[in-house]
């Protein structure tokens, strides 16, 4: 078939309907065609452009830099000057009036085919595409890994696919682009990936939700590191989900603190623990030893009855109390008689065992509210407050008659046990102190002993 008979026509046709531009020139590199669709994208007439040539001062050109282009470098002055095709080359057009740039596409090539000899120029508008700063450097170069997937079979082994890692991907993994594309994000899992955060992560990408998990992952040597990952799914301008993107960060040394500070934590709280029981072993101890103490201070240790401090301390209130309730108030002193013949025939000992059994007969014979207490070696006090004045030497005769009756004053013991005691009685408008009514019970504790013991002997202040 011979072309060239009907070419003419159609060419003409073809390149008049066509969507990119095209002029033609001569290799003197002026104009001889124009399309209309190079008019247009252009911003020119027919006539204006018709006869230009790469010389005239209206054209402003710049390269991808926003560098001004020299008439040489022209795509149809590169074609001439190669005598070879130019392919994709970006070229801007610095319009003066507007003082905007239009990008353009631009393709060339030398027709030498026929006799005569033209350079053809081809160009598509890229403005739009052009942006000011391409997303994809942004992406190329983020310091947060970015990958993205492909939105097919999100369930099985095999899917979804690596269609997209950036650099800092090839860093973080040790794999290369070309290695992990088309592999899945699994391969990237081991061991140590928890099983239901890669549970939530299925549902979420079936769902088309985004989720944002922490997860251990795994290098290419195995070398296990934690990120912070975040995948939200892409729509195409359809609305359908086509891929999934993750942005992951590496929070391996964060994670690692976290454990650290965790772990320190509980080492902590098992610390206060410890402190805790101890403290509570201290405190129970020393409650213990306390209460060893105050029994120490307070307590006769032969005969655990009040000593003589703490009958003493007593002693002044009741005496308070019964000066004002106006209660009368008896103060006694016993003493064992003949005691150190006692201690000298049946031993120390046994000596001991009679005062045991003698503080014993004053714990029986006395009243809760009543005091008393060993004051000396086998001497004993005590302080009652009486209802009627005339009640006081009963109560210490019948104390003398439980002595004498005590299972350790009998015959079978060999040992005769009796006492003598010296009492004062104050009414309940006296204004004695303890001290002068014991004083006063001495000297009548003395007047019981030189009487014949086995008595009791009331002073009267
Ligand atoms: P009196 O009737 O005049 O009171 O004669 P007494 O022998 O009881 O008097 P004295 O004060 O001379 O003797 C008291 C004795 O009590 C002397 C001492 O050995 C004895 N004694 C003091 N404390 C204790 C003790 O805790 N245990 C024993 N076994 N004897 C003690
Ligand atoms: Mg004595
Ligand atoms: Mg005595």
């Amino acid at each position: 078939m011979n072309i060239g008979d009907f070419s003419g026509l159609k060419l003409k046709s073809l390149l008049e309907h066509a969507h990119i531009g095209v002029v033609i020139h001569r290799f003197d590199t002026s104009i001889v065609y124009a399309n209309p669709t190079a008019l247009r994208l252009l911003g020119m007439e027919y006539d204006q452009i018709l006869g230009r040539d790469a010389e005239d001062p209206g054209w402003y050109f710049i390269d991808e830099f926003s560098n001004k282009l020299p008439a040489m470098e022209y795509p149809v002055n590169k074609v001439i000057s190669t005598n070879g095709p130019l392919h994709n080359e970006v070229v801007g057009r610095f319009d003066a009036k507007t003082h905007e740039v239009v990008w353009y596409l631009v393709n060339a090539y030398p027709e030498t085919e026929s006799e005569a000899r033209f350079i053809v120029v081809t160009f598509n508008e890229i403005t739009e595409q052009r942006h000011l700063f391409s997303y994809r450097d942004i992406v190329e170069n983020a310091q947060d890994v970015i990958i993205v997937t492909d939105a097919e079979r999100p369930t099985e082994p095999l899917g979804p696919q690596i269609v997209f890692v950036n650099r800092a991907f090839e860093e973080l993994t040790g794999y290369t682009a070309e290695e992990a594309i088309g592999e899945t994000p699994r391969m990237l899992q081991g061991k140590g990936t928890d099983r239901d955060c890669l549970d939530r992560i299925r549902e979420a990408l079936v769902r088309h939700e985004p989720i944002r998990e922490t997860i251990l992952n795994y290098s290419k040597t195995g070398k296990p590191y934690w990120l912070d990952m975040e995948i939200f799914p892409l729509r195409n301008k359809f609305g359908k989900v086509t891929h999934f993107a993750a942005i992951e960060r590496d929070v391996t040394e964060k994670t690692f603190y976290a454990d650290q500070l965790e772990k320190r934590n509980e080492d902590l709280k098992a610390l206060k623990a410890s402190l805790e029981k101890m403290i509570e072993q201290r405190t129970s101890e020393l409650r213990s030893a306390n209460y060893a103490l105050h029994k120490m201070a307070h307590f006769d240790d032969l005969t655990g009855i009040p000593n003589r401090r703490s009958f003493m301390d007593q002693a002044q209130k009741v005496r308070s109390l019964a000066r004002r309730h106006g209660f009368s108030l008896l103060v006694g002193v016993l003493d064992l008689d003949h005691f150190k013949k006692i201690n000298d025939k049946h031993g120390h000992d046994a000596g001991d065992e009679v005062l045991k059994a003698v503080a014993g007969v004053i714990k029986e014979e006395f009243r809760d509210e009543d005091v008393y207490g060993r004051i000396g070696g086998e001497e004993f006090a005590f302080v009652l407050l009486l209802k009627e004045r005339a009640h006081a030497g009963a109560a210490a005769n019948r104390l003398l008659e439980a002595i004498r009756s005590c299972p350790c004053s009998s015959e079978k013991s060999g040992m005769r046990v009796t006492a003598s005691v010296g009492m004062c009685v104050a009414a309940g408008d006296h204004d004695a102190t303890l001290e002068q009514m014991l004083k006063a019970a001495d000297e009548a504790l003395y007047e019981a002993k030189r009487g014949g013991r086995n008595r009791v002997v009331e002073r009267v202040l």
